[in-house]
């Protein structure tokens, strides 16, 4: 089982499939009910045992004595003026909460979610690292997001998920790959495995053994340098997991016909945005299955790195296309509520009190 609660009861989304169906069988209910039950969580993202009405009343009562379905806290919501969406919940311990964000599109709708409060790997540019590391979200609270943005009638229907928001997915490992397997199954929230997107920091050992499960989704790496001094300074966890290492697990990792891997590269004035950081790059990406997508710096508080200038950027984006990497840039939305990547987490300081 995936977490706990403050909540005495255990909440059914921290339970795996394979757990939920065993709860089912130690009632002594047939099979059928644990689909069921998924059902009402995932599908109709239902937060309420008493309102699965297809269960009998005497299951509903049997489950509410030890368990609950409850959805997270909203302690804010914030709209930015090109229509994305920042929550902020409050979590079941009641002492910390997480930020999500969802971003519509023509015709998509994305959510930004977050696997941990805080995060242990404080990259320079990034106001969640600033925050230290507090803890892991459990599986309910990941799924959860999903649930209390789709039931926001003020959001979209969510087509596309990206684990970009809060924390490092792949330091939350066992967690992170049920969601992933809860998110993209039909009896769970039905999300194909090509609009599931991970980014991570590049833990190379955890790269390695996600390829292992053969889970199929997207994988995306915050790149950001191929030079091992300039990316120990942005990305402490370089020293640990040097350019090598991670282009090794990188290019080792199983993918499917036409998939690449989406190398992350946020441009910095001066630091990382030069020709010749351009052409250690297309060096490293060598026999990898890549694609760049460049990211202009979203300004957090207390970092003074600066923003590679849009000439800077199209050159940068030139000079990979030359050499046939494939090159997109990150649209950058939500940054007058910071929203934007990189600035979760600011707010609030402190643990919070839910109403
Ligand atoms: N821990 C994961 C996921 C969270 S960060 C990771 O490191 O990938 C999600 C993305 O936002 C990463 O590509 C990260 O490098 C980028 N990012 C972080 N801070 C940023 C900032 N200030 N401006 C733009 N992008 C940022």
């Amino acid at each position: 089982m995936f977490g706990g609660s403050a909540n005495a009861k255990t909440n059914l989304k921290n339970l795996t499939f394979g757990e939920q169906s065993s709860l089912i069988k130690k009632l002594g209910e047939p099979a059928f009910r644990a689909r069921q039950i998924s059902k009402w969580l995932y599908v109709k993202r239902c937060c309420d045992i008493e309102k699965m009405t297809n269960l009998s009343k005497s299951l509903r009562d049997k489950l509410s004595e030890k368990y609950c379905a409850d959805g997270l806290v909203t302690v804010e919501k914030m709209k930015s003026e090109d229509r994305v969406i920042k929550y902020i919940f409050g979590l079941s311990d009641g002492l910390y909460a997480v930020e999500t964000v969802y971003i519509p599109e023509e015709k998509r709708g994305t959510v930004c979610l977050s696997t941990q409060v805080g995060c242990r790997f404080a990259c320079l540019f990034c106001a969640t690292g600033r925050q230290g590391f507090k803890r892991n979200l459990t599986l309910g609270e990941i799924l959860n997001q999903i649930v209390e943005v789709q039931n926001d009638p003020e959001a979209g229907t969510v087509t596309h998920v990206v684990i970009m928001g809060m924390g490092e997915p792949l330091d939350n490992f066992d967690v992170v790959v049920e969601a992933l397997t809860i998110m993209n199954s039909k009896d769970g929230f039905g999300i194909g495995k090509r609009r599931i997107t991970l980014s991570t920091v590049g833990l190379a050992p955890e790269i390695r053994r996600l390829g292992e499960l053969d889970l199929d989704v997207n994988l995306a790496v915050s790149l950001h340098s191929a030079d091992d001094e300039i990316r120990s300074r942005l990305l402490s966890v370089n020293k640990k997991y040097p350019v090598s290492e991670l282009m090794k697990a990188c290019r080792e990792f199983p993918l499917k016909p036409q998939r690449k891997i989406t190398m992350e590269i946020v441009l910095f004035d001066g630091v990382n945005d030069s020709p010749t950081d351009a052409k250690k790059l297309i060096k490293a990406l060598h026999g990898v299955r890549a694609k760049v997508n460049l990211i202009r710096l979203n300004r957090v508080e207390s970092c003074s790195l600066i923003p590679s200038p849009a000439d800077k950027m199209a050159d940068f984006k030139e000079r990979l296309l030359t050499a046939r990497i494939p090159v997109t840039i990150r649209k950058s939305r939500g940054g007058d509520i910071r929203a934007a990547c990189g600035q979760l987490g600011k707010t609030p300081p402190t643990p919070v009190k839910i109403p």
